[in-house]
């Protein structure tokens, strides 16, 4: 069974108080669940203060939006693997589309960056998703295959289990334009067999495939509740605490523990 992975993408959002502000509501809100993992991805500048706001919690783990793929020197600007550990990070997040679109990250750039954060123990959450155009031409299976084959190029079995997979559309990032939970399961169900043909059958049982595309806590349960849907990446919604402490809830087993929903007995 795979357990739910729910990530706070905050992109460049958050000083360094309101980072702990938000932590701090957080732990309030889901400090006591672990039938779900949940990961905060600051900006760089932040997660030194999210660290520390986290305190001794086990129930929350740190990822990073981005790193470079060389391992140190004249690289003004960059990040390394080793830096991010260094911050007790445990994720790294590759190949999001606004670094694919904005900064022309390619899927060999993707590639590069897998293989020497896996080098470091890091787990990469790899991003793949089609742009709307190239849905409307038919052609979301090549694109999504020719992502993940480029991404995971020479990346072994059992390396797999440490990768997290995420699909998002490009049309429903940010747009306010969730796929509906059908459409996101074909394509969750396809990335995951072209994962058994990549790796082999096994292997992609176990790996979680992720859905990113304005995730709000009123459709995160329905989404989440589809067979290859193993959590959620998002964005706008995780900039609340709240909410996305309900996104989180959202991901939880049918029979866990208390909802704050639920109306106290008379
Ligand atoms: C994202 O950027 O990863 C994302 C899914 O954003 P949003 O939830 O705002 O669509």
């Amino acid at each position: 069974m795979r357990k739910k992975i729910v990530a706070a993408n905050w992109k460049m959002n958050m000083t360094q108080a309101e980072a702990a502000s938000f932590v701090e509501t957080l732990l309030r809100e889901i400090g006591d669940v672990s039938d779900v993992e949940v990961v905060i991805v600051p900006p760089f500048t932040a997660i030194a203060k999210v660290s520390e706001a986290l305190g001794s919690s086990e129930t929350i783990k740190i990822g990073a939006q981005n790193m470079y793929w060389e391992r140190g020197g004249a690289f003004t600007g960059e990040i390394s693997a080793a830096m991010l550990r260094d911050l007790f990070v445990r994720y790294v997040v590759l190949g999001h589309s606004e670094r694919r679109q904005l900064l022309g990250e390619t899927d060999q750039i993707v590639n590069r960056k897998v293989r020497v954060a896996l080098d470091a123990s890091l787990r990469p959450i790899v991003c793949v998703g089609e742009t709307l155009e190239q849905r409307d031409r038919g052609e979301v299976e090549r694109v999504l295959c020719q992502q993940l084959r480029g991404s995971l190029a020479e990346i072994g079995a059992k390396e797999m289990d440490d990768i997290v997979i995420a699909y998002e559309p490009v049309w429903a990032i940010g747009t306010g334009r969730t796929a509906s939970a059908e459409q996101a399961q074909e394509a969750h169900s396809f990335i995951r067999h072209t994962l058994g043909e990549i790796s082999d059958d096994a292997t992609a049982t176990k790996i979680r495939i992720q859905y990113g595309g304005s995730v709000k806590p009123d459709n995160a349960r329905t989404l989440m509740s589809q067979p290859d849907i193993d959590g959620a990446l998002v964005g706008g919604a995780s900039l609340d605490p709240h909410s996305f402490a309900e996104i989180v809830r959202g991901a939880r087993p049918r029979s866990s523990g208390p909802r704050r929903a639920v109306a106290a007995e008379p």
